[in-house]
């Protein structure tokens, strides 16, 4: 990936690439990234995205973004511009190379045709429950269907009439003849063709049989002169059928496939199945909601392009399954949020204070720095008047011993201006903190007293009559469980407090003018994102992350 400074890992892919050019068996990389449009992509699908085009770049060939759209039933076009998009945000340029596996379908058909004329395929006409019986199990061999050994021509016709639209879903499939006897299921003439009466969001009414994933998804790549065909682990066993269809057509090239593992994180699920229920059944609002594991939902979290990036050079390309540390992700995002987040202050859970010792109608502006990872990023303005907001956690009035925060009579400082001083304690009718009674002095200007005298803590704080009001929603793990049991495709051990919105939160003014999608630290409390259903008059934030690094904590164990 040219766009980061860190180099890339090495890996067993790179590797395989490498001596592929060294030794002759390609001239050049091409890859592809073929995501299904039935869903949104998650964060597993980013790393293969970082894969597939990082290498591509890395040895100056090209990737290809390839829909896979074989399934009528379930694809939806508002999927495939979700798709795009998400590619696009992440940094990656497929060029003039965006790809359908649906612009083959004539193609395949022909190939379909050739492999019938040549006996290597033939229609039959058992159920889905009965081939599933003759297909034996991982002990015992399967059976030849009885329709296996029908002529080539019957064969023909009843394959054109299935195209034609004759018969109903599910009576009749076109399968390869292999060997119902392998040892590897998969080459127990596996379905090529099924019969689907649904609108394709492409082509339309125009066919009536759909080619499955193992038939569109290799000659695609042949088509496409696919050099690496790069895959998840679970194609592993498919790869036989690959080349099968690969050495018995007349495709112009002959890709190969590479399987690496897939990513798994905990407290999430990574399965377009499951992250379909979560939407469906309410759990989130919508796919790119900020707690899902969904590009979308990342970036409107406030997680930034660039630390998917890193993240998915840190996790690697192995073939072993792991379950990866969601800490991991969230310290690539610090690292990256660090350096790019300008700070502001902002007061979650506002209590309000008074200065009694400030003149009523003065406000001066304090010089406030933006980002001091980063000179350049500036300063701005801040307004302090005489009454403020600042944390109702940093109060207490009766003080733990190791709390340097404000309580009665004790001094802190107030970030950017001046020494402050509790003086009284205003409560409300049921004893609740209402309102703190200070005094400033005006002598520690600038966060310093003169005569050196120290305090202990810094707090944040907004000018009361120029604060926004903003609601801040905070995010935490979806699921309770680091692993959730996801057994029979269910989502169980859901979080019920994951969402936790803050309605009446106070911003320093300058916010008003935060671009929709920026991400911002607010001092003390973390990484905040402004959301898009934020308008001029209700101002929305996302919790990106807190400060604290829990990554820096876990021992550090390996990866994979
Ligand atoms: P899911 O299992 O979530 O439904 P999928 O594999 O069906 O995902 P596709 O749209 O077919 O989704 O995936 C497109 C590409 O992304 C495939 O090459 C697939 O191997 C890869 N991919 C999907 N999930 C992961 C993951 N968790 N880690 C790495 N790569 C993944
Ligand atoms: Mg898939």
């Amino acid at each position: 990936m040219t766009i980061d400074s860190t180099p890339p890992n090495k890996n067993f892919i790179r590797d395989v690439i490498q001596s592929d050019l060294e030794n002759g068996r390609v001239d050049g990389v091409v890859t592809r990234f073929p995501p299904e449009p039935n869903g949104y992509l998650h964060i597993g699908h980013a790393k293969s995205i970082c894969l597939n085009f990082g290498v591509a770049t890395e040895f100056k060939g090209r990737c290809h973004l390839r829909f896979d759209d074989t399934n009528p039933a379930r694809e939806e076009e508002e999927f495939i511009e979700a798709i795009k998009k998400d590619v696009k945000w992440l940094g990656f340029d497929w060029g003039e190379h965006l790809y359908f596996a649906s612009d083959n379908f004539e193609q395949l058909y022909e190939w379909a045709l050739y492999l019938i004329e040549n006996q290597l395929a033939y229609v039959d006409e058992l159920s889905a429950d009965e081939i599933r019986k003759y297909r034996g199990t991982l002990t015992n061999p399967g059976e030849d269907s009885p329709y296996r050994d029908r002529p080539t021509s019957e064969n023909l016709d009843l394959f054109r009439e299935m195209r034609a639209g004759k018969f109903n879903e599910g009576s009749r499939v076109l399968r390869a003849k292999i060997d119902m006897k392998s040892g590897n299921i998969n080459l127990r003439d596996p379905v090529l063709y099924r019969i689907v009466n649904a609108p394709h969001p492409r082509t339309g009414g125009a066919w009536h049989i759909y080619p499955t994933y193992d038939f569109a998804h290799g000659q695609s790549d042949a088509i496409e002169l696919v050099t690496h065909s790069i895959c998840t682990l679970e194609f592993e066993d498919h790869k036989p059928l690959y080349n099968w269809l690969i050495e018995n057509l007349p495709t112009p090239s002959q890709p190969l496939q590479y399987e690496f593992s897939r990513l798994n994180l905990t407290h999430t699920v990574l399965s377009k199945r499951l992250l379909i229920q979560l939407v469906k059944d309410g759990h989130v609002n919508g796919w790119d909601d900020p707690r899902m594991p969904t590009i979308s939902g990342l970036r409107r979290r406030g997680v930034p392009a660039s630390a998917l990036r890193d993240f998915a050079e840190k996790v690697g390309v192995t073939k072993s399954d792991a379950i990866i540390e969601v800490a991991l992700l969230e310290h690539c995002v610090r690292e990256r949020l660090n350096k790019s987040a300008e700070r502001r202050m902002a007061v979650l859970r506002p209590l309000k204070v008074i200065i009694e010792n400030y003149p009523e109608d003065q406000t001066e502006g304090l010089n406030a720095i933006n980002n001091p990872e980063t000179p350049e990023a500036g300063s701005r303005t801040i307004p302090f008047s005489r009454e403020l907001f600042i944390e109702h956690e940093d109060f207490m009035e009766d003080p733990p011993k190791k709390f340097y925060r404000l309580a009665p009579g004790r001094e802190v400082r107030l970030r950017y201006a001046y020494f402050l001083t509790c003086r009284d304690v205003i409560k409300d009718e049921w004893g609740n903190v209402k309102e703190l009674r200070c005094t400033y002095d005006p002598k520690t200007k600038g966060g310093n007293a003169p005569d050196g005298r120290k305090v202990k803590a810094t707090m944040h704080w907004v000018s009361a009559k120029h604060a926004l009001a903003a609601e801040v929603r905070l995010y935490h793990h979806l699921f309770s469980s680091a692993e959730p049991d996801v057994t029979h495709d269910v989502v169980k051990e859901i979080n019920p407090n994951s969402l936790e919105r803050l309605a009446d939160c106070r911003l320093e003014p300058s916010l008003k003018f935060i671009k929709n999608g920026e991400t911002v630290q607010f001092e003390r409390l973390g990484y905040f994102c402004s959301d898009p259903d934020s308008s001029d008059s209700a101002l929305i934030f996302n919790r990106t992350l807190e400060l604290r690094d829990t990554w820096a904590r876990i021992k550090k164990k390996p990866l994979v």
